[in-house]
Parts: C-alpha cells; sequence; structure tokens
C-alpha cells in the first residue's frame, strides 16, 4: 500500500498547526525503511501553549454536567467502531505493527471506552451525615485541572484510551504527546474527537521529544502528568514532577517471566509462547521473555519451540500472510543485535539466530530481526536481567517452582509472569506468591481487562498508580472533602439528647 507524503500537526485550542518553530524529524515506514512523513519536535513555548489552551477550556468543560461529558465519550466509542480499519491502518503504517495485531489493539481501546462510559457510577463520592450537631461530611471526586500524557511508540492507540477517556470523563483537559515514532493513529483520532463536537481545548496533541514534555514541569497549569514507556524515562519524569509537585502516573519497563512446569499443556505454551515472544515483533511491555522450564520437560520444550520458531514468517506488516512486522527502528535492531553479541559472548547458547532474516526484496531496507532463542540461560546474565524489547527468548532450567517463584523476585522488574500448568496447588502458590503486578495462568499475555487495573510493580512502575479500572479514577480525580453545618433561618437551635441521670439509675440498682 502506498500512503500520501504524510505532514503530522499539532492540535490546539480546536486547530490543527504546524510546528511554528520549524523543526521536524522523519517519519519513517519501518517495514521499508523509506521517509513517509515528518513529525514537529515541539518547542517548549509550543507544549506550554498547548497546557493553556487546556487550562482555559477547563472551568468550562469541568462545569458541563456529567451525561453530556458521558455523552461525548459514548460518541467517541461509537467513531471507533465505526473507523477501526482507518485507525488500525494507521498503527499498521508509522509502528508496523501486524494489521491483525493493530485491529486487536483498536478493538480494545473500544472496550476500554466502553468501560469509561460507566465513570458515573464508579465517581461517586461518600457521605456522612452527622458527624456533629447539623454538620455533615461530603467526599467529592473532583477534577484538578490540566493533564498531560506521553506515549510509548508500541501502544499509540491503547495508551490514548488508558489516559485520555479517564482523564476528560472526570472533568480534566488534556494535552497529549503520542511517540515521534507512531504519531498517526492520534492525527485520525483526534480528527474522530473534533467529528464528534469535543469543544475546544479539551483535548490538545503536541508532537516532540523530552524538551517538549520538560515544558510541563514548572508550569503552574499542569496538575499531573502520566507516561508509559521505559523504566529509565519514567524516572526523569518522575524527577521533573516531583520538583513542580506535580501528580504522575509513571509506567515503566518490563522483563516477563513464563514458568513452565512439567504437567504444562504443550501445544497451548507453545502456540501462545509465540503469539506474546514474536508478536509486535516482541515489543510488548507484556511480552514473555525469560522462559523457566522444570528439566522434566526441558529438552522437548526446547525442541518444540525451536521447531515453531524456525517456521515464523516475518515481512512487510501489512502483509497479512506475514506472521511478525519489523522492529521500530534502524535503532532498535541496533540494540536488539548487540544484545543478541550479548548473549553469546556471557555464554549463553544462541539455538536460533534471527540476525538477517531472509526478506523479500522490497523490505531490505526495513529493520527486521528474526526470532531469536537462547538457551543454557542463567538469570544472572545481562541478557536475562536487562529489557531487550525485540523478538528475543532465554530459556533457563529451573527445578521447581520454588525456584522459578525466586528468579522473579529476584529481578528487577516487576510487570507480569505466567504460568504454565494444569496444577491447581502450583496455580495459586504462583498467584499468591509471584513477585509482579499482573500474573497469569496458561496465558501468553496476562494483560488485564479494562475494568481492572494494569501496571507492574518494582521497577516496572515508578510512584503507586496504575492505569485503568477505578484506579484511573483515582488517579485523575482529588478526593476533595466538604464539611457543611446547617443553620437554621428561624434560629432554631438542634435538638440536643438529655444525658441520664446517674442518680436516679443507681437508685434504682439499689
Ligand atoms: P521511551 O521511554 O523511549 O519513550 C516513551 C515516551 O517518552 C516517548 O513519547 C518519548 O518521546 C518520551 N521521552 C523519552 N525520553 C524522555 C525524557 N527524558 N523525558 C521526557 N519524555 C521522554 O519508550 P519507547 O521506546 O517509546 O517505548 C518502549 C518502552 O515502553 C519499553 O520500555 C516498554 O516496556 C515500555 N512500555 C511499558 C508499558 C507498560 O504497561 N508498563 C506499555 C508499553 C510500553
Amino acid at each position: 500500500m502506498t500512503t500520501p507524503y504524510i505532514k503530522i500537526k499539532n492540535h490546539i485550542n480546536g486547530v490543527w498547526v504546524d510546528e511554528s518553530n520549524g523543526q521536524y524529524e522523519p517519519l519513517r515506514n519501518p517495514s521499508t525503511g523509506a521517509v513517509i512523513g515528518e513529525v514537529p519536535l515541539s518547542s517548549p513555548e509550543t507544549s506550554r501553549a498547548a497546557v493553556a489552551a487546556a487550562a482555559e477550556a477547563f472551568p468550562a468543560w469541568s462545569a458541563t454536567p456529567l451525561p453530556k461529558r458521558m455523552d461525548y465519550i459514548f460518541q467517541m466509542y461509537r467513531a471507533m467502531q465505526d473507523n477501526l480499519e482507518p485507525l488500525a491502518e494507521a498503527i499498521a503504517i508509522d509502528q508496523a505493527k501486524h494489521i491483525a495485531e493493530a485491529r486487536g489493539e483498536v478493538g480494545r481501546v473500544i472496550e476500554i471506552l466502553q468501560m469509561a462510559c460507566t465513570i458515573p457510577a464508579l465517581i461517586q463520592g461518600e457521605t456522612v451525615q452527622g458527624i456533629a450537631n447539623n454538620i455533615n461530611g461530603r467526599l467529592i471526586k473532583a477534577p484538578l485541572g490540566v493533564f498531560c500524557g506521553v506515549a510509548p511508540f508500541n501502544f499509540p492507540a491503547l495508551v490514548f484510551g488508558w489516559f485520555i477517556p479517564f482523564a476528560i470523563g472526570t472533568g480534566n483537559t488534556f494535552v497529549y504527546k503520542p511517540s515521534t515514532e507512531s504519531p498517526l493513529f492520534m492525527q485520525k483520532m483526534m480528527q474522530l474527537m473534533v467529528d464528534v463536537g469535543l469543544p475546544e481545548g479539551v483535548v490538545n496533541i503536541v508532537h516532540g521529544d523530552r524538551e517538549t514534555v520538560e515544558a510541563w514541569y514548572d508550569d503552574d497549569n499542569v496538575a499531573g502528568v502520566c507516561l508509559v514507556g521505559s523504566t529509565p524515562t519514567a524516572k526523569a519524569i518522575a524527577e521533573g514532577c516531583g520538583r513542580g509537585g506535580k501528580k504522575t502516573m509513571l509506567l515503566g519497563g518490563a522483563k516477563n517471566f513464563l514458568v513452565a512446569m512439567e504437567d504444562a499443556p504443550m501445544d497451548l505454551m507453545i502456540e501462545n509462547i509465540l503469539m506474546s515472544g514474536y508478536g509486535s515483533a516482541g515489543q510488548r511491555c507484556l511480552a514473555v521473555s525469560n522462559i523457566a522450564v522444570v528439566p522434566e520437560i526441558y529438552d522437548e520444550f526446547v525442541e518444540r519451540l525451536l521447531e515453531a520458531s524456525k517456521n515464523i514468517s516475518v515481512g512487510d506488516a501489512m502483509d497479512p500472510d506475514v506472521f511478525m512486522g519489523p522492529v521500530i527502528s534502524a535503532n532498535a535492531k541496533e540494540r536488539i543485535e548487540n544484545y543478541i553479541n550479548i548473549g553469546v559472548e556471557g555464554g549463553a547458547t544462541l539455538a536460533l539466530d534471527g540476525r538477517n532474516p531472509d526478506i523479500a526484496d522490497a523490505n531490505k531496507d526495513g529493520y527486521f530481526v528474526g526470532p531469536t532463542v537462547f538457551t543454557d540461560v542463567t538469570p544472572c546474565m545481562q541478557i536475562a536481567r536487562e529489557e531487550i524489547f525485540g523478538p528475543v527468548l532465554s530459556v533457563m532450567k529451573v527445578g521447581c517452582i520454588d525456584g522459578a517463584l525466586r528468579m522473579i523476585k529476584n529481578h528487577d522488574m516487576g510487570n507480569g509472569a505466567v504460568i504454565f500448568t494444569q496444577n491447581a496447588f502450583y496455580t495459586e502458590k504462583f498467584i499468591n506468591e509471584a513477585d509482579v503486578g499482573m500474573v497469569g495462568v496458561n496465558v501468553g499475555i496476562c494483560a488485564p481487562h479494562p475494568y481492572l487495573p494494569f501496571g507492574g510493580i518494582k521497577g516496572s512502575l515508578v510512584g503507586n498508580n496504575k492505569v485503568q479500572g477505578k484506579d484511573a479514577i483515582d488517579f485523575f480525580t482529588q478526593n476533595k472533602v466538604a464539611t457543611v453545618r446547617v443553620v437554621d433561618p428561624r434560629g432554631n437551635k438542634p435538638a440536643e439528647a438529655k444525658p441520664a441521670d446517674s442518680s436516679v439509675r443507681s437508685c434504682v440498682a439499689s
């Protein structure tokens, strides 16, 4: 599919605008390496102008009746349903996510919007009547003002869904910075929000990199910043926002374990590993990366995994017959190949080498790494400790479930972990003891449904706030408490109960 040259624009105060500083970065199709457009690197002034627009929109938006705000969310939900294909294509073009997976991502966001339509039930406060004579206490879940969000390249739609519907549904306004590597989804989604009549300034888009984000730290109009990205970026934003006194919700990187027990359903497990480890070319925060296998099935498992991995077809993300597309950029390809070298130098066995996969001529300049499998990996090796974020699996032997749980506990990251077993004891033990934020049993990707919170622990989450579910409502609101004394305009004093006369009581008792 040939796409016309794409000039990405910012969207500020209801208007599509070019970046006034004139700085742009090339946008490439990772399947071919070809330049397909350009993305603005917005200046701090542009970034602050977007915040100012959101701040101006806040009073009227937060005063908009809740059913009316929900009507916009509902219309966004319908617009996404009606435009699933062009939205998925946008992701497939610039991020080179396989078109089937891109459709899946948009489908998940539609479910998130459905969940966001329940905000009126989730945002209800509390009342305590009669905390003193004629005094009542009331807790209100109030909006805070302007929130800003920063997205990673690998889930341009999902992260929109995690942030914007909940932020604006609860009465805040928003400034969103997509990744410069996958800006196209938000161009289309923002236009859909304009088309459903979302008032100007409620959602603003600024493209750019770290300078665009850093402009928010000392901006008094910004109430909070949320990020989904790597752990170093999460820490940098936490530091900046800490200085500026901003609320934060910062999801970081990952390194997820799969534990294969002796009774693991082998066919199901292999099928799930292929989806989880090689889907999106391994560029998922819940992708399986370290596989701990008990000795009873180790040899059979390695043989089956290698056989299946060799059959994975690699090629253009828009080709429906291909299983795995490219990685996002030349830099990412270089980083992943470097990790493959590190694995070899570190003493692991490179059982399947994904470097230089066989690719069609039209895609020779794309950024491809094929399925890669290391065996004989130990938990201390660099390839087992660090996030590679590519289609590289590290297989290690583990004696029993306790050993696997220890490996998970000793790892710096704590996003997700899954176990394959049919044993109820292993299942419950794993759910209770795996030291991660999200656990899966007999599933390759343990992504929680939108009604439940999504997020890790340890190095995978900076701070405490997770996305989705009730956690999203808590993050985008403050618990404002009102103490109200009601004064009777007729001057009457409240009735007071008389204490019992103890002398009477003791008289009766005697
Ligand atoms: P990244 O951290 O390089 O960039 C993420 C975003 O932050 C981009 O928009 C980028 O422009 C911006 N950014 C980069 N450096 C910054 C800085 N110093 N200050 C402010 N902003 C900065 O991540 P990426 O390569 O785009 O995405 C992949 C990473 O995201 C992986 O580590 C992956 O695990 C993680 N991720 C995590 C989850 C999760 O749920 N925990 C989900 C998706 C992706």
